[in-house]
């Protein structure tokens, strides 16, 4: 009973098998939780620094024209007020007049174009939106900043303001300059940063779908004016290839060119790639094309040169640039549902079978690499395996599990995804050899101990 498609209770498997397996908990739980906070617990945390690691492989050391940085959350506010973010970086929101619900506005639109009998010709009166949990009705639409707003020193005082970045771009573009002159770079190149940023979302929900605080993986990519082009059909496909390296399926996904209109205020040409989730189809990751119209506005606020001479022509001008921008979370979320399972598994009885879940994450993705389990708690069996674990630490992500009955101790790694189990039996003792379990296959094979080592390298492929 495979379970290929993202039928809407395959979410809530996913997020009981996250909780008990350690993967993602509820925020701040012994105090009743937060709404729409989580914690990534031992095995999540691992997953999602395994993603970031891969990201960094793929996007920036794999090639020559991608350098990182890392900026700083809060930033002076000029940064916000030349992007245009404290002015435009706002949702519609809109409230329930009898239940006081909030609710983003374009999302109750967008919820009423899937209606029967809706046509893109003949739009939406807004009054005819009820309120979608009590069919009250609702106020005018209001524009509501996203920014989180703090206060730098002791005294909350005007001057004082400050906000959480609600997204890296700032940080990436008030440092192109130092960059390029330091590094001395041509162009094309890009600056990549990962990192938390802070939006203050009318609706957070839909687990880590969205949620206030969160990662992103982003990278701005500065090229000659003319040149956006190419450049936006490169970056495309690297993300094309990216999801494909998570195991993600490409009949998953839509690829939505936002139309004139829809855009952010800084985008000339934007395509959100978006996935068919277990709650619609919705935003996975954007790719905008934004222009020279940052770097134009950080120059007129901060009264900085930030154009670029090019060192052959010695032609003076302001870079454009491409940005793709890809949320952890979402990757997480988007990688958990492709590699989640469940499948007939034959038991210890023969013609018997029962249901497995199994996370088929991709080798380099796995939170534990091997898990090894002795056969049994014997001290004959134990002492060995242990030396096994040792050995195989200080080249793979090793876990030791001894309690439980052998197809539990299975089970329990099949549920955290972990690519091979290596049991140690009775056998061992006499003939030096040991059963690898493959996790997909679950096919067994007897291997020397001493080649255990290498076993594993070809397969994780560590040199
Ligand atoms: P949405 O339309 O879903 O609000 P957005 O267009 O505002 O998203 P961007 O500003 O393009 O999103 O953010 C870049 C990426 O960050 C998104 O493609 C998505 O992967 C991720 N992201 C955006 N908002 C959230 C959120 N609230 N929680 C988790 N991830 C998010």
């Amino acid at each position: 009973m495979p379970t290929e498609t993202n039928e809407p209770n395959k979410l809530d498997k996913l997020i009981t098998l996250c909780k008990q397996r350690g993967i993602i908990y509820p925020g701040s739980e012994i105090y009743g939780g937060l709404a729409n906070s989580w914690h990534f617990g031992p095995y999540g945390a691992v997953l999602k620094n395994n993603i970031r690691q891969a990201w960094l492989k793929h996007f920036v050391f794999s090639r020559s024209d991608v350098v990182l940085l890392e900026s700083a959350v809060i930033m002076n506010p000029k940064i916000w007020e030349a992007s245009g973010h404290l002015q435009n970086f706002t949702d519609p929101l809109v409230d329930c007049k009898r239940c006081q619900k909030r609710f983003r506005a374009d999302h109750l639109l967008e919820a009423k174009s899937l209606e029967p009998g809706y046509s893109r010709e003949k739009p939406v009166d807004w009054s005819e939106i009820r309120c979608p949990e009590c069919g009250g009705e609702l106020t005018e639409v209001r524009q509501f900043n996203l920014m989180f707003k703090t206060h730098i020193g002791p005294v909350e005082e005007a001057g004082s303001e400050a906000y959480l970045r609600p997204e890296h771009a700032g940080g990436m573009f008030t440092d192109f300059k130092i960059i390029q002159q330091t590094l001395r770079r041509r162009l094309p190149f890009g600056i990549a940063q990962i990192g938390k940023i802070f939006r203050n979302e009318i609706t957070p929900g839909n687990w880590i779908f969205r949620t206030r605080e969160f990662e992103i993986m982003e990278l701005e990519y500065f090229v000659e004016p003319d040149a956006w082009q190419p450049a936006f059909t490169m970056w495309l496909e690297a993300m094309k290839t990216w999801l494909k390296s998570l195991g993600v399926k490409e009949s998953e996904l839509v690829f939505h060119e936002i139309e004139d209109g829809e855009r952010a205020h800084y985008s000339k040409r934007t395509i959100d790639i978006e996935y068919n989730y277990p709650f619609g189809q919705k935003e996975l990751y954007g790719l905008a094309y934004r222009t020279d119209y940052d770097l134009s506005q950080h120059a007129k606020y901060s009264g900085q040169d930030l154009s670029y001479t090019d060192p052959i022509s010695g032609q003076t001008f302001m870079p454009h640039v491409v940005e793709p921008s890809m949320g952890l979370e979402r990757t997480m979320l988007v990688t958990l549902l492709s590699a989640y399972h469940e499948e007939a598994a034959p038991t210890a009885k023969a013609g018997e079978t029962e249901t497995r879940i199994v996370l088929k994450l991709p080798l380099h993705l796995a939170p534990v690499q091997v898990a090894v389990l002795p056969l049994s708690k014997n001290e004959q069996l134990s002492a060995p395996a242990q030396q096994l674990a040792d050995s195989l630490r200080p080249q793979f992500v090793v876990e030791y599990d001894e309690t439980q009955s052998i197809g539990r101790r299975y089970r329990r790694q099949d549920e955290i995804g972990t690519p091979f189990c290596i049991t140690i039996d009775f056998d061992t003792l006499q003939d030096k050899a040991v059963t690898v379990r493959e996790r997909d296959s679950m096919k067994q094979e007897r291997i020397a101990l001493d080649q255990v080592i290498s076993y594993l390298s070809t397969k994780f492929k560590v040199n």
